[in-house]
């Protein structure tokens, strides 16, 4: 039995929940209702749901048990306190402030760190992450390698930083108006790339010969750490507490989304190693969160988050993650879907400009594939192109990203081979009527975050009549 590539499921169901089953005229009007925004349909509406990854985990029967020793005092809840303890033993950092979820710490972190004017360095943006930089007045800059633009380039660690981009971006503004690197481990938009060890090292020795803080964005960091024990050499033999523990010594803070790899169903939290970022922490967490000791959470979210720390660090649990990513990966290389490869650690995204290469960027092919899949199959994917990319703050144009792709997000614990196999089926076969896939136009456009609320209208009706 050593040599199964796709070990089966390392848990089993205790409990069930029973999926949408509309047929495929009703999923013509509910996407058609949702404005062809897969964000906008409801999830009962949804047969197999790839819409994300964040917060729509399978919790534990252990952490359910946890749920229950939720201790619900307003101040100094026990529950805060094991998660302390767990923060610090498995991410090393002295001091952790929760959060409702990941933008909440990255309100509170941009908030106290960003002065106007100031520029933040990053591995690619993220949504939110770069939102709340922009709103407290800093210019984000990419310093990923060039690769990771690429769907195409295969590199084991996709995901790391170009020295030489984050060296030139330190000399034209000076080290003095870059209060912290941003460091996402892995990198979500560009395909769920990591970073390594080496590069997070020396990313450590460029930012702090400059006084500049490297925050990290941990939201899936055991997922890189998992990437580093299987492509770095010299970790082969490490646990994945262990290698996490050595990433994080490098830096000085980080913010995590417990939607993601805590596998709850809500919360987050803030670390840093400094005590005054601490201290205004935990002024500002009061004023938008609640008490420093529960940060917009229930006790029993903070034990099922302190909990869901130790399972997701867990060889079988992580390397069959994974493994899910790839199994599905595989099955559509096999059949000439275009995607970012290699796979990474979290979702498959598919390169949408290619699959519908009869559009052009402004007819919003990523978003046009996403609402083609839905109807086509009741399987929900989320648009990760020029819809979510939004427009440039200073000259209101749209940002053009390379990369213009649907993400088939797997959540945790949740689905088995035997899903993956449908969803594969499902993109294969839209696959080979992908000609009859109309392009999108706006119908309304929200001024912020615009991928979770914009509708949209089909350009060209016949077409869609086609599949
Ligand atoms: C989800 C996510 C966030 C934000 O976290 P929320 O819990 O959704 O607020 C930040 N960064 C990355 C990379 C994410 O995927």
């Amino acid at each position: 039995m050593e040599n199964k590539r796709f070990m089966p499921e390392p848990f089993k169901i205790k409990m069930v929940e029973h999926m949408g089953t509309l047929d495929k005229e009703e999923r013509k009007v509910a996407i058609k209702e949702a404005g062809f925004n897969t964000f906008l349909l409801r999830s009962e509406d949804c047969y197999i749901d790839l819409l994300t990854d964040s917060g729509t985990n399978a919790m534990s029967d252990r952490q359910w048990a946890g749920m229950l020793l939720g201790d619900e005092a307003y101040a100094g809840s026990r529950n805060f306190y094991h998660l302390q303890s767990v923060v610090r033993e498995y991410f090393g950092f002295k001091y952790i402030v929760p959060t409702h979820q990941g933008r909440g710490a990255e309100n509170i972190l941009s908030s106290l760190m960003i002065k106007p004017g100031d520029y933040i360095p990053g591995n690619m943006y993220f949504t939110t992450t770069r939102f709340h930089q922009e709103r407290n007045g800093a210019t984000f800059r990419d310093v990923i390698i060039d690769e990771a633009h690429d769907p195409r380039a295969e590199l084991p660690f996709k995901g790391n930083v170009d020295l030489k981009k984050f060296q030139a971006l330190i000399d034209e503004v000076g080290g003095d108006n870059i209060p912290y690197i941003c460091l996402a481990v892995t990198v979500n938009l560009a395909g769920g790339q990591p970073v390594s060890m080496n590069n997070i090292k020396e990313v450590s020795e460029l930012a702090h010969k400059y006084n500049i803080k490297v925050m990290y964005d941990a939201t899936r960091c055991v997922e890189n750490a998992y990437f580093i024990k299987e492509r770095e050499e010299g970790y082969q033999n490490k646990t994945i507490k262990e290698i996490l523990f050595e990433m994080f010594s490098y830096g000085d803070g980080c913010t995590m989304s417990g939607k993601k790899d805590c596998i709850t169903n809500i919360g987050g939290f803030l670390c840093m190693n400094d005590h005054d970022l601490y201290v205004q922490a935990t002024g500002m967490v009061v004023q938008f969160e609640g008490m420093p000791s529960y940060g917009g959470l229930a006790g029993r979210d903070m034990e099922a988050m302190a909990i869901g720390i130790t399972e997701a660090v867990k060889f079988e649990y992580i390397s069959h993650r994974v493994n899910q990513i790839r199994y599905l990966g595989e099955k559509l290389e096999a059949a000439g879907v275009p995607m970012i490869k290699p796979f990474g650690g979290h979702a498959i995204f598919v390169d949408a400009r290619e699959f519908l290469s009869h559009l052009s960027q402004e007819e919003f092919p990523a978003q046009a594939l996403a609402a083609a899949l839905y109807e086509f199959s009741g399987v929900r994917t989320m648009e990760r192109g020029i819809i979510s990319s939004g427009r440039d703050i200073k000259t209101g144009e749209n940002h053009h990203p390379k990369l213009e792709t649907i993400r088939l997000t797997i959540p945790r614990r949740v689905y088995t081979y035997a899903h993956l196999d449908f969803v594969a089926d499902a993109v294969i076969d839209l696959y080979r009527r992908r000609d009859k896939i109309s392009g999108l136009k706006w119908n309304y456009e929200p001024k912020v975050l615009r991928f979770f609320t914009g509708t949209f209208k089909i350009i060209n009706e016949e077409l869609v009549e086609g599949y």
